[in-house]
């Protein structure tokens, strides 16, 4: 395996294939908000360079710190945009739900994607302690009894899991709480700080890795998030400026393997035209 994040090559270099040093199918991750979709329309050329990936026989596997919304919904929104996600989902309901054991019992604070993750792990969900595990994330019907309850578990000496840090996440009409706000009122009630499970956070790293082995790709829009993401796994990282970093910005930390202006620009750069 190669060191990550050692080249400095740049979309545009003449006549060099970015793809030699690896000649077997690898493995993309990619960031969806800023990469494969901005709010809810997709950014364009996305779709046709995930399935250029899947025709060269690439895996792809989308990534999303999103708990909320069940899987198969999130898959449905992406099949609307053109790409076809079933199978390739991967959330951080997900990375937070594989620090569950099966037969806990865990108390979920959180939307529905979450609540399935848990149970798809085997765990039960229960309305009220006792509990062992206190899983929380992004919970639109958040209220001050469901804070008190998450309090007063991990009082009781509940272990607890975090989905996110994110405090907020982006709308087209500018930023809405997110599952670090959720966080940090239970953080404050309880006096206690959670495993976080998403990116950047080692968790989903090794969710990830064990399914994608040790080498790959990862393709992001946020140097602070998905450049350190790639980092926890080990993989290269690809940034595109088609989010919200711009070539102003440049240069950024940690250092990309590969600026692009877009995500149809790094596939090409990476497979060849
Ligand atoms: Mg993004």
């Amino acid at each position: 395996m190669g060191a990550a994040g050692t080249a400095a090559f740049a979309v545009g270099d003449a006549g060099t294939s970015v793809r030699r040093w690896h000649d077997a199918p690898m493995p993309w991750v990619l960031d969806l908000d800023g990469v494969v979709r901005l709010g809810t329309e997709p950014v364009p050329g996305a779709a046709d360079a995930v399935a250029r990936l899947r025709s060269a026989g690439e895996e792809v596997v989308f990534a999303t710190n999103n708990s909320f919304g069940r899987v198969v919904d999130q898959v449905a929104e992406l099949e609307a945009m053109g790409v076809p996600a079933a199978g390739s989902l991967v959330t951080s309901a997900q990375a937070a739900a594989s620090l569950v054991e099966p037969g806990e019992r865990a108390l979920v604070i959180g939307g529905p994607g979450l609540v399935e993750e848990v149970r798809r792990r085997g765990a039960s969900v229960v309305d009220a302690g006792p509990a062992d595990v206190v899983v929380s994330g992004l919970d639109r019907a958040l209220t001050y009894d469901r804070i008190r309850l998450a309090a007063r578990t991990i009082r009781d000496g509940a272990r607890w899991v975090q989905t996110n840090g994110d405090v907020t996440y982006p709308t087209p009409t500018g930023p809405e709480p997110g599952a670090g706000t959720v966080a940090a009122a239970i953080a404050a009630a309880s006096g206690a700080d959670p495993v976080v499970a998403g990116k950047p956070e080692a968790p989903m790293a090794v969710f990830i890795r064990q399914r994608l082995g040790d080498e790959g790709i990862v393709v992001g829009d946020r140097p602070d998030t998905d450049g350190r993401f790639a980092a926890a796994l080990g993989y290269r990282f690809c940034l595109a400026l088609s989010g919200i970093t711009t070539a102003a910005d440049l240069p950024v930390d940690p250092d990309p393997w590969l600026v692009g202006a877009d995500l149809a620009s790094i596939v090409t750069e990476v497979l060849g035209a």
